[in-house]
């Protein structure tokens, strides 16, 4: 498609739509049909800075006067306005991600809302407490919004995890410079959109565009900027850590993962395989949390890889626009190209694979297409047991017994989510202390609530999203001494 025809998308800095400085503009690629879609800004260093200041005015100004409440008010609306809108943007979603619509308009666009919704009800119930101190004060602490917010996020859940992030930014009083994947823009700027449209004051939210490696580090390096809220690769996640240093920001990164899901003999088979394929291929594998190393006992393994092969080759890709499609397009060629390469080390490696292990085509000839692959006899060393792939590859690995399980599942540096099947209740909690990772699932996979906290243990960061735990990453806490001596 020729870029003439595509729809051109700016920056919104200040309530006001514009170019980057520069005038350059980056083009969004469609990863199932391999089209251009769109131009959006590419934003630099210039760009941050007019965001930034327009931030930094916005907290002082109506913003930073506004009640609470009012501002909970403006959350809500934002809430409700993503649901009025939400087939448009369900259909961005799908269309620069290549996530499956249903998928986009039943489970994502709803969570952000709902999120959104969430966090507008908790702006007024934020508070401080009032100290029993010594000698004759009145002392109170105040629960105060950190400042400016850059919110830089990934491009598998683009609008989800833009909304765990500005929602409770908003909420909490901050004002927020949000800056989406070059990959996935497109829902970015649709929040932005709807928050001018619910009458969110200038600065109050801002989109911009552009590579992570300028822009978003042009963000990490401001010294306007008082907090970063990051979720993306873990290397990124170490380099922002190290350049935040330089202007002691305060910091919250949700990481990579290489999650275990673990089936132990007892457990329900047929549920556990369901639990196997959601785990992995829900979103393509593009989860932080996909079970991505399935442990199974030995004594079932035969006839548990068997059934999950057979389950496996009946999910085939299709066109993410379908309703029907259950199955999307890899979100990017480059993240083709990584998920081929991380197939090809396990059969290099030794691996069986049962199931997939090539690319795919869904009779049109384009696309970044992959087969939902199982690899089974997986050695802990190997590869594919190791590192993160970010796609619909499973690893399988046996195991003697329940320590032996606990021990592969936390033999590797990440600590996203868990899974155990079981159906023993003393097994499950024996299991689920053990597990070095911040959720942990018992007979289920992937499930998800705005009022449940979601983060990680050892390298797949620090700091939770979601629930009330996250609003101590966007407040701050001021002591307020008053000498009461007459
Ligand atoms: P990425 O780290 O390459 O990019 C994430 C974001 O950071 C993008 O907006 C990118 O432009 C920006 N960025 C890149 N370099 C930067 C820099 N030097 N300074 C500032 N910003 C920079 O990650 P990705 O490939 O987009 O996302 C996939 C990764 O995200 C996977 O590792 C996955 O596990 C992780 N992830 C984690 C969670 C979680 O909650 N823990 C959720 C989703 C994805």
């Amino acid at each position: 498609m020729a870029t003439t025809t595509v729809e051109r998308k700016l920056l919104l800095i200040n309530n006001e739509w514009r170019p980057a400085s520069t005038g350059k503009t980056m083009e969004v690629v469609n990863p199932a049909t391999e089209e251009t879609i769109a131009a959006v800004a590419s934003a630099d260093s210039a760009d941050v800075d007019a965001a930034v200041k327009a931030a930094r005015a916005a907290l002082d100004g109506a913003w930073g006067r506004m009640s609470a409440r009012e501002r909970g008010r403006l959350v809500s609306r934002m809430a409700d306005r993503l649901m009025e809108k939400a087939d448009a943007v369900a259909r961005l979603e799908t269309q620069h991600n290549g996530k499956p619509i249903n998928e986009s308009r039943h489970i994502e666009i709803p969570a952000a809302a709902e999120c959104l919704e969430y966090y507008a009800g908790w702006a007024d119930k934020v508070m401080g407490e009032t100290i029993p101190v010594k000698g004759n004060h009145l002392t109170y602490t105040l629960r105060e919004p950190i400042g400016v917010v850059a919110a830089i996020v990934p491009w598998n859940f683009p609008l989800l995890l833009a909304a765990w992030k500005v929602a409770p930014a908003l909420a909490c009083g901050n004002t927020v410079i949000l800056k989406p994947a070059s990959q996935t823009p497109l829902t970015a700027i649709a929040l932005g959109e709807i928050a001018v449209e619910v009458g969110l004051p200038p600065g109050v939210l801002n989109v911009i565009t552009g590579p992570g490696s300028s822009v978003g580090q042009a963000l990490v390096e401001h010294p306007g900027i008082d907090k970063i809220a990051f979720t993306g690769d873990t290397s990124t996640g170490k380099a922002i850590m190290r350049s935040a240093a330089d202007t002691l920001k305060r910091i919250t990164l949700e990481l990579g993962g290489k999650s275990p899901n673990i089936v132990l003999a007892d457990a329900d088979i047929d549920a556990a395989i369901r639990g196997a394929t959601v785990g992995i291929f829900y979103g393509k594998g593009e989860v932080c949390a996909a079970g991505s190393r399935l442990l199974v006992d030995k004594s079932i393994k035969d006839e548990f890889i068997d059934k999950l092969a057979a389950r496996t080759k009946k999910m085939a890709p299709g066109d993410p626009m379908d309703p029907k499609t259950r199955f999307g397009a890899i979100a990017s060629k480059k993240q083709l190209e990584t998920v081929l390469k991380y197939i090809e080390a396990g059969k290099r490696e030794g691996a069986s694979l049962v199931a997939g292990g090539e690319r795919a085509d869904i009779g049109t000839g384009k696309g970044y297409f992959v087969q939902p692959t199982v690899f089974a006899d997986v050695k802990p060393e190997m590869t594919i047991s190791r590192e993160e792939i970010f796609g619909p590859v499973l690893a399988a690995i046996e195991f003697a017994d329940i320590d032996e399980a606990i021990a592969r599942a936390n033999d590797t540096q990440y600590g996203l989510a868990a899974g155990i099947w079981t159906r023993d209740i003393k097994k499950a909690h024996y299991v689920a202390r053990r597990l070095q990772a911040g959720t942990v699932w018992v007979n289920t996979y992937n499930v998800y609530d705005t009022a449940a906290p979601f983060g990680g243990y050892k390298q797949s960061g620090f700091g939770r999203e979601m629930s009330a735990h996250a609003l101590e990453h966007y407040t701050q806490v001021k002591s307020v001494w008053i000498d009461l001596n007459m």
